[in-house]
């Protein structure tokens, strides 16, 4: 059948009024006719005509090749029997618009249907207009359809490839944000909770730049699989790029189980790998915040759920933690302290503080370590505990560590000639290669004897390019400064660096000095080896941190060359140094406690004590499992029934099991549970929704921190007890 044939049909008008409208010549006509027959043949679009009960009268000769079907079957039948019904795809094409356009005589564009009865899927996309007669009644319509299968099999493709990665086939950065983003807002209007963990692997580019990129790919392959094996329907794992991943946990919020996924997904990660070319070891680190406790919005959370990872990998590697507002804090803390120490330098902020390493036989001052003080004009002194890290991260330790060395040797050329000053270096001084021309200026400028100079380095350094380093120490040895093993024991105490570096004094770490003469502690038995291990490598060693009478026999009788700690002196700055050092004898008595005291204090944080409609402000002086020291009010009797508010919506039902003065202690109603670190938290937290419902806007309270609603408005009635206000001890 062509398109001539059916023209008839129609009856009434010669001319239909889509072929043509004014009066045409019979040539002119066959002319058309015959392009229109091309046109089907060439099967680029295929018409089709229908009858008033829309029963197919007309269909292209070459669409019912393609239907499998002889053309004969296909006429008469309805048009909708040619498509597959109630059939939604991910295009959202289905055959119901087809029956309500149908049934309504209304005029279809370009709508997707899926053909029926057909193993592999064909799908048609048909256009068609209704026909009326003279009279304005429906006659049938006249359409054309075509095959868009290819079309939308790519567009699905293209879609999948947008929505997914295509290495491990998890979803992409995308589809978790977008996922995220309808979830978190859902759940916003019916309150509920939802935990996102971040993921990163640790050492992965150890294995792709070792084992080469498709090992690297193979190994992520893996680690997905892992991960979908653990988290299973639980949740929504996607990867955001190299090897960072991310996990979605709806309605999830109870801290404990989250923590037994987290420990299980690091376990299982850290199991040996077999990939192309070789065994591969990874781990990964996990931080995890929970909406809506850290965060409403997808953007919150995640910012929540990243300062946790990155407070996981700082805290070790191969560890999980909970977002917490302690953790904001001192991310932006850190990120001006990065600032204002950019600065100091410029500004003449910084200083360096000696102190005394002396004989362990004599007494005698033989050097001085320089450590350095920044006193800020607002924070005041800032221990380089803290400021330290912050440079090596940001590199800025390159820059004052050069300043160190400089500043080391000028000042140190004042002191007796015999004293020797050492400088600690950072493993990033080490790398850049520089190291060797600073010492080298530094020490003709300040005209210091190269051998009165001692660097100290810690193991980290060896973590590095191997050669860079082996050069580095080269010439530094040929420049004829000493070079020290500062924080021995700590990190990866591999002997192979001992054999290998030209080291002239291994440095014992305090963590072994500290408590080495209590019983059942084996520090003693640690410090004894390596000193016998540096006598036998022909270095000195010296013990530092040492501070009570008891420490300082037993490091003297076990024969440590060079005693470093408070016992002798603390670090001091450069003037009162040199007070000490125009002693003549340069001796110095040990002070300090008979024994090592165990009781220090090891933690201070300010919370919240809540009985009945009081909010009482309080120290936490010491945190368990199952009981807590609360410092800061007044006469409470044992067996007082108290709420603890931890923060963060935190709040732990509590017991006074023992009180005495401003001091109590606490027993919890239930157990705390593990964050990961050191530190324990509450399993569940009390929702901003309730407080929300108490009377606070949601909007109002910031991620991870809202105070009691209501309660710290004051008192309704008289307190029960006097809040007393508990000095910050500090160590030193
Ligand atoms: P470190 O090199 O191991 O220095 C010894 C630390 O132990 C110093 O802390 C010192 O004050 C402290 N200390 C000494 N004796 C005792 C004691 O008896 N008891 C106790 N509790 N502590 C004692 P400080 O000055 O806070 O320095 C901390 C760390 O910061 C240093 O550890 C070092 O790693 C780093 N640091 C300090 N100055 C510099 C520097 O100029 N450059 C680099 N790269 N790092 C530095
Ligand atoms: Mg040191
Ligand atoms: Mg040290």
């Amino acid at each position: 059948m062509a398109v001539s044939s059916i023209l008839g049909k129609f009856g009434g008008r010669k001319t239909p009024g889509h072929l043509a409208d004014g009066p045409i010549g019979s040539e002119d006509f066959q002319a058309r006719l015959d392009l229109l027959d091309d046109f089907e043949d060439l099967g680029i679009s295929w018409l089709w005509a229908t009858d008033s009960t829309n029963r197919l009268i007309y269909l292209s000769r070459s669409a019912a090749g393609v239907l499998d079907k002889p053309i004969e079957d296909l006429l008469g039948k309805p048009l909708a029997s040619l498509f597959e019904v109630e059939r939604t795809d991910d295009a959202g094409a289905s055959q119901r618009p087809l029956n309500f356009l149908l049934s309504a005589h209304s005029k279809m564009a370009d709508l997707a249907v899926r053909i029926s009865g057909q193993s592999e899927e064909v799908w048609w996309s048909i256009s068609g207009r209704p026909q009326l007669d003279t009279n304005g009644d429906f006659k049938g319509y006249r359409g054309n359809a075509k095959d868009v299968t290819r079309a939308l099999k790519a567009k699905r493709e293209a879609e999948r490839l947008a929505e997914y990665d295509s290495l491990t086939g998890l979803a992409n950065r995308h589809r978790m944000t977008k996922r995220l983003d309808t979830t978190l807002t859902a759940y916003q209007a019916s309150r509920r909770s939802c935990a996102l963990m971040m993921l990163d692997l640790d050492r992965f580019k150890q294995v792709n730049d070792t084992l080469g990129h498709p090992a690297g790919d193979d190994l992520l392959r893996q680690v997905a699989q892992r991960l979908e094996r653990i988290v299973g329907k639980r949740g929504e794992i996607g990867r955001l790029g190299g090897d960072e991943f991310q996990i979605m946990l709806p309605d999830m919020d109870d801290r404990g189980k989250l923590g037994e996924i987290a420990a299980r997904i690091i376990q299982m990660i850290s199991q040996p790998y077999s990939v192309e070319g070789g065994r591969a070891n990874i781990g990964t680190s996990v931080g995890m915040a929970i909406a809506p406790y850290d965060g409403l919005t997808t953007e919150e959370l995640v910012k929540s759920a990243d300062l946790a990872l990155y407070a996981a990998k700082g805290g070790g590697r191969g560890q999980y933690r909970f977002y917490s507002t302690d953790l904001k804090d001192s991310a932006q803390e850190r990120q001006e302290i990065e600032g204002e120490l950019r600065e100091a330098l410029a500004k003449d902020q910084l200083e360096l503080f000696y102190q005394p390493v002396v004989e362990a036989g004599t007494g005698r001052i033989a050097s001085c370590e320089a450590l350095m003080r920044w006193n800020h004009p607002e924070r005041g002194p800032v221990s380089p505990a803290v400021f330290i890290p912050i440079a090596e991260e940001s590199n800025l330790i390159v820059q004052i560590g050069d300043w160190a060395i400089r500043q080391a040797c000028a000042e140190a050329k004042a002191w007796p000639a015999s004293l020797r000053v050492a400088v600690n270096v950072s493993a990033h001084q080490f790398a850049n290669g520089k190291l060797a021309s600073v010492v080298t200026s530094a020490l003709a400028n300040s005209e210091l004897d190269p051998e009165r100079l001692e660097l100290e380095i810690t193991e980290s350094v060896f973590m590095g390019d191997k050669d860079a380093l082996e050069t580095t120490l080269k010439q530094l040895k040929q420049l004829g400064v000493r070079l020290a093993l500062d924080d021995f024991g700590t990190g990866y105490s591999s002997l192979s660096y001992l054999r290998k570096a030209p080291f002239d004094k291994i440095k014992i770490d305090q963590s072994f000095v500290r408590g080495c003469t209590e019983r059942g502690n084996n520090n003693a038995a640690i410090i004894k080896t390596v000193i016998d291990l540096a006598g036998a490598l022909g270095m000195e060693t010296t013990a530092e941190g040492v501070e009570a009478q008891d420490e300082l026999d037993l490091l003297r009788k076990q024969g440590a060359s060079y005693i470093q700690g408070y016992i002798y002196s603390r670090p001091v700055n450069n003037e009162e140094f040199l007070q000490l050092a125009s002693r003549d004898s340069l001796i110095l008595t040990p002070q300090g406690p008979a024994h090592h005291r165990s009781d220090r204090i090891t933690l201070y944080r300010k919370i919240g004590v809540i009985h009945e409609d009081h909010y009482y402000r309080a120290v936490l002086r010491n945190l368990s499992k199952a009981n807590a020291s609360v410092d800061g009010i007044l006469g409470v009797p044992v067996g007082t029934n108290l709420v603890l508010d931890l923060s963060g919506g935190q709040l732990a039902v509590c017991r006074v099991v023992s009180a005495q003065e401003a001091s109590m202690v606490v027993e919890f109603e239930t157990p705390l549970i593990s964050d990961g670190a050191d530190g324990y938290c509450t399993r569940h937290r009390v929702s901003p929704y309730s407080l929300a419902a108490a009377g606070m806007p949601l909007a109002a309270l910031p991620p991870g921190s809202y105070p009691l609603a209501g309660m710290e408005r004051g008192p309704k009635s008289r307190p029960a007890f006097i809040e007393v206000e508990v000095k910050l001890r500090s160590e030193h």
